[in-house]
C-alpha cells in the first residue's frame, strides 16, 4: 500500500510522520511526474485552499487528480483539503475538485476562535483529540455523505464513498486512529 501526499503547500510533513509511525509507505506529490508510479490513496493536507487550488492548476496536477478522485480513488482531506473536495463553499465562490456532496464554510469559527482544541466521538473510530486551525466546518451534507463527527453542533468530519474529510488536523496530534481509519478504506478499495 502506497499513499501519495499532496506536497505543494501546507502541513504535509505532519501527514508523512503520521504514516511513517503507522508503517505505511508514502511519497510526496509535487509535480505531474510524481503520479507515474502507482499508488493506492491520496492525502490532501491543511494549508491555504486558495493557494493549493492555484498551484494544482499551475503544476498540471489538477486534472489527473480530479480524474482519480471522480473514479472513486480513496482520498483523505484535512482542513484546506476538505475545502478542495467540497461541492460548495458557502462563503467563497471558488470550488476545486467539488467531489463531495457537502457545503463547507471557510474560516468558519471567526477570528476569536481561530485555533482551538476539542475532543469528540468519531463514528467507528472512538473519541479523538482534534486541533482546529482557521478551520472550516461542514454546514450541510447532501446525498449519501455520512456525518462522522460533530463539535458543538457543527459537522467536523464526513465520508462519502472512499472520500474522508476532517475540518480538524488529526496529523497534529499523536492519535493515529483517524489515519488508521483512512488506511482501512484504502485497503478495502485495493482488495
Ligand atoms: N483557512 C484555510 C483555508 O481556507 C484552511 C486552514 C487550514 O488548513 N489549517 O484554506
Amino acid at each position: 500500500m502506497r499513499i501519495g501526499i499532496l506536497a505543494v503547500q501546507g502541513a504535509f510533513a505532519e501527514h508523512e510522520q503520521m504514516l511513517e509511525s503507522l508503517g505505511a509507505e508514502h511519497f510526496q506529490i509535487r509535480q505531474k511526474k510524481d503520479l507515474n508510479v502507482p499508488f493506492d490513496g491520496l492525502i490532501l493536507p491543511g494549508g491555504e485552499s486558495t493557494v493549493m487550488g492555484k498551484l494544482l492548476r499551475e503544476l498540471d496536477l489538477f486534472e489527473p487528480l480530479n480524474l482519480l478522485i471522480k473514479k472513486g480513488f480513496p482520498v483523505f482531506g484535512t482542513c484546506a483539503g476538505l475545502l478542495l473536495l467540497a461541492q460548495k463553499i458557502s462563503n467563497d465562490d471558488r470550488t476545486y475538485f467539488g467531489s463531495m456532496a457537502l457545503t463547507a464554510k471557510r474560516n468558519a469559527y471567526g477570528r476569536q476562535l481561530g485555533s482551538f482544541e476539542a475532543n469528540a466521538e468519531f463514528k467507528d473510530v472512538g473519541n479523538v483529540p482534534m486541533i482546529f486551525i482557521r478551520a472550516p466546518y461542514i454546514e450541510e451534507v447532501l446525498d449519501n455523505t455520512q456525518i462522522l463527527s460533530k463539535v458543538d453542533r457543527n459537522i467536523v468530519a464526513a465520508k462519502q464513498g472512499n472520500q474522508l474529510v476532517t475540518a480538524f488536523h488529526p496529523e497534529l496530534t499523536n492519535n493515529t486512529s483517524v489515519h488508521e481509519h483512512f488506511l482501512k478504506i484504502v485497503m478495502e478499495h485495493k482488495s
